[in-house]
């Protein structure tokens, strides 16, 4: 492993309206050895995001203050490069707002409840992404 590996942006953002959920990321990502930073509303999210790189923001679709669409076509209009994974509740009907966001890029979706397994893979996925295009540069 290179020394530079060592220096790699492990930096994740998460956005949700919902406390539990950020509460929960939080300490599992953390404990994972990601550098978990929270955001309950989209605003926050910006103001975060005006500071410091991500190599991943994981956000709900479903908040009060802007969709996940939405969201997601501003950070691209702003030249955001983080990877981008989605969340969804169980119960709510993703259908709208997935297939407006897939209509352009397809995106990992993970589900609440979480399966745990599968937020480890996605994540790792997206922090080989991210990384192997910086490569590319
Ligand atoms: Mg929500």
């Amino acid at each position: 492993m290179s020394s530079s590996a060592e220096a790699r942006n492990r930096r994740i953002l998460v956005v949700d309206d919902e406390t539990e959920v950020l509460e929960f990321l939080k300490f599992y990502l953390d404990s994972l050895d990601w550098v978990t930073v929270t955001a309950d509303t989209v605003a926050e999210a910006f103001r975060i995001l005006e500071k410091e790189d991500f190599f991943l923001i994981i956000t709900d679709i479903a908040m009060p203050d802007m969709d996940g669409y939405e969201f997601i076509n501003a950070l691209r209009e702003k030249g955001i490069a983080s990877q981008m994974v989605l969340m969804t509740g169980f119960g709510y009907n993703p259908d709208h707002t997935l297939v407006k966001i897939n209509r352009t890029s397809r995106y990992p979706v993970l589900f609440k409840p979480f399966n745990r397994q599968k937020v480890v893979r996605t994540i790792e996925e997206a922090w080989e992404n991210y990384h192997k295009e910086d490569e590319g540069r």
